[in-house]
């Protein structure tokens, strides 16, 4: 064997060790490579699937807020509120209710300078569309303590801000307007009677008015007159809870609204007067009562003070009563 012979085997193996190494790093870069690959594809498939999580999550967004049926008039449903104990509770009582009823637009108009936060997250907790306003009445005609509750008009600054929220948002929908005080107990039964309102529905109202059921008296379909335990002579007399306008017929009496001075007990006969004619209204309900004027009793917080000084701080200190 020559020296070309060894030099001959030194090359070639050295060829070989070069093809080697090449087969070793390409093999490396092709496994990157489908590593990446593969990846890329995770990658993709995790996107994918956050769109499709997002599209469901919007979904059961828009169902749970906007249940829009648009066979369905909306019930717009005015809450005036105000900050005192029973406050919570009686919104949640409304809300629970509430909740139930399909197509429903819940306004509250908080009594108050400004929006309070129990009532924002009341609102945000309460699955449907919904509105949240402020107005706080006027000093001088706000209830006093020591005044007789019946002797100033409550609720009425609230209720026309929510009317002219009506008129300059909604006034291309079909809808009914019902005013839903906070002390009051609805029955979800009560919303779907209402929903028909052609102009103005009139229904009976349980345990008001210092008897057991006011009502509309009824013969032939038609509103004849009234069944109350006082004011008789009212043209409308009918409580709050005790009717429903038709939100197109309502845009079309423009300048309707609440008045500031009226007769102890006749907010809503002035209100309705301003509306419709006794023989235009529509019974509905008949025979059953589906909303009562239920009010919670005196508050009996007689210990509190009790507590703030044995404690050293009120009971519903760090918790939202
Ligand atoms: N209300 C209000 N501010 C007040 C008193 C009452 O906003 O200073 C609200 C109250 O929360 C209710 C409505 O107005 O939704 C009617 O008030 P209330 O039930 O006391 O009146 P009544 O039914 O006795 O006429
Ligand atoms: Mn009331």
């Amino acid at each position: 064997m020559g020296a070309f012979g060894i030099r001959g085997m030194c090359w070639r193996r050295n060829r070989m060790k070069q093809i080697y190494a090449g087969l070793l790093v390409s093999s490396i870069l092709i496994g990157i490579w489908l590593l990446l690959q593969a990846q890329t594809e995770h990658n993709d498939t995790v996107f994918k699937l956050n769109q499709e999580i997002q599209t469901l999550r919007a979904k059961i967004h828009r169902i749970q807020t906007h249940e829009v049926d648009t066979s369905i008039p909306i019930i717009y449903v005015i809450t005036p509120t105000y900050t005192r104990p029973v406050q919570k509770a009686e919104l949640t009582r409304l809300m629970n209710a509430f909740t139930l009823v399909p197509n429903l637009h819940w306004i509250i108009v908080e009594d108050s300078s400004s929006k309070t936060d129990l009532v924002k997250n009341l609102l945000t907790s309460f699955p449907k569309p919904s509105t949240h306003l402020n107005i706080q009445t006027p000093a001088k005609m706000k209830l006093k303590p020591k005044d007789k509750w019946w002797s100033k008009p409550r609720g009425v600054f609230q209720r026309n801000l929510a009317l002219s929220w009506l008129k300059e948002n909604e006034k291309n929908k079909e809808g009914i307007i019902y005013f839903a005080d906070d002390d009051n107990t609805y029955s979800v039964d009560l919303f779907e009677e209402i929903r028909g309102t052609k102009r103005v529905s009139v229904l009976p109202v349980g345990l008001v008015g210092g008897v057991k059921v006011e009502k509309p008296q009824v013969s032939g379909g038609k509103v004849v007159g009234w069944e109350v335990g006082w004011g008789n002579e009212r043209p409308f007399a009918v409580d709050m809870a005790g009717f429903a306008i038709n939100l197109q017929y309502f845009l079309k009496h423009t300048d309707v609204k609440f008045l500031e001075q009226v007769k102890v007990g006749h907010q809503e006969s002035e209100f309705l007067f301003q509306l419709v004619s006794l023989d235009q209204l529509e019974p509905v309900a008949v025979g059953r009562v589906l909303v009562w004027h239920t009010r919670t009793q005196a508050l009996n917080l007689n210990r509190e003070d009790w507590f703030l000084k044995h404690y050293g701080y009120s009971s519903d200190t760090g918790i939202e009563l």
